[in-house]
């Protein structure tokens, strides 16, 4: 599989700097300000996030760690629009995003953000390759999608293969081990060409192998195809192999 990861590297490889890395002057891609946000239950309001401060420059790699229950899950869905901050701001390529409709924010990660998660979300009565087009199938018109059919079933079985799938295009989600099903899902992800990748416990219903191989797989996407990747885990040895981690205490990001 790195061989295939590596050919398809050389067409959009950065040139790193002398670290190995090309970060000193990469702009801010996506980044939060004095954000705040607040569940209600009941009759009380539990803070999660209390002016949290983050920014993720292009072509990072960067775990946010913190204990069960501290907010990463919370502050992941603001960075991705999923959900939105009761205070403060979150910025992608220098716009504010956190107050956009919920058209524009959809459209914008159908463009902009692929997003992975602990369980993997494959539809079980898709194919893997199906699974992997279902994105382009939501985004695209009708048209457009039968117009780029072709097109669009090369890149998704490149990007399978690029994650050690090729032999599984026809394969239901029921016939893939836990580590097929995040690679398939991470294709997915990156169907439509993100620019940064958000990834909540991608490794978190994996064992300590298999996780390794899809941290090796999220690793060497950020090395040599500068794909920018905040990764959410309450594993430390994961944590590790990112370029930075920052941890969630007390509803801020600490610095580590
Ligand atoms: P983590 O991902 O770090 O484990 P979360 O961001 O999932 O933490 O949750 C932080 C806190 O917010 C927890 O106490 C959780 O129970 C609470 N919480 C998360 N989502 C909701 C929600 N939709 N409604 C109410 N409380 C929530
Ligand atoms: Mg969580």
């Amino acid at each position: 599989m790195s061989s295939q990861l590596h050919q398809h590297a050389t067409t959009r490889r950065r040139d790193p700097d002398a670290t190995g890395k090309f970060l000193g002057s990469a702009p801010t891609l996506l980044g939060a300000q004095g954000l705040f946000k607040s569940y209600r239950k009941g009759n009380h309001v539990v803070p999660v996030l209390k002016g949290v401060d983050f920014d993720v420059r292009s072509g990072e790699f960067v775990a946010i760690v913190g204990q069960s229950g501290s907010g990463k899950s919370t502050l992941l869905h603001l960075l991705g629009t999923l959900d939105a901050p009761d205070q403060g701001e979150v910025r992608f390529e220098g716009n504010r995003i956190d107050h956009l409709r919920s058209t524009s924010r959809e459209l914008l990660r159908n463009r902009d953000f692929g997003m992975i998660f602990q369980f993997y979300h494959l539809l079980p009565e898709l194919s893997t390759l199906e699974n992997v087009l279902a994105p382009l199938m939501i985004s695209q018109r009708v048209w457009q999608y039968v117009w780029a059919w072709r097109r669009n079933r090369e890149q998704a079985t490149r990007l399978l293969k690029l994650v050690g799938l090729g032999h599984r295009l026809t394969h239901r989600p029921r016939e893939l081990s836990g580590g097929e099903m995040q690679r398939a899902a991470i294709a997915r992800a990156l169907i439509s060409s993100p620019k940064v990748l958000l990834a909540d416990e991608p490794t978190g219903n994996l064992d300590q192998e298999t996780g390794q191989e899809i941290l090796e797989i999220l690793r060497t996407l950020n090395r040599q195809e500068g794909l920018t990747i905040v990764m959410v885990t309450h594993d430390n040895a994961i944590a590790a192999q990112a370029d930075r981690i920052v941890r969630l205490v007390e509803g801020r990001v600490v610095q580590l």
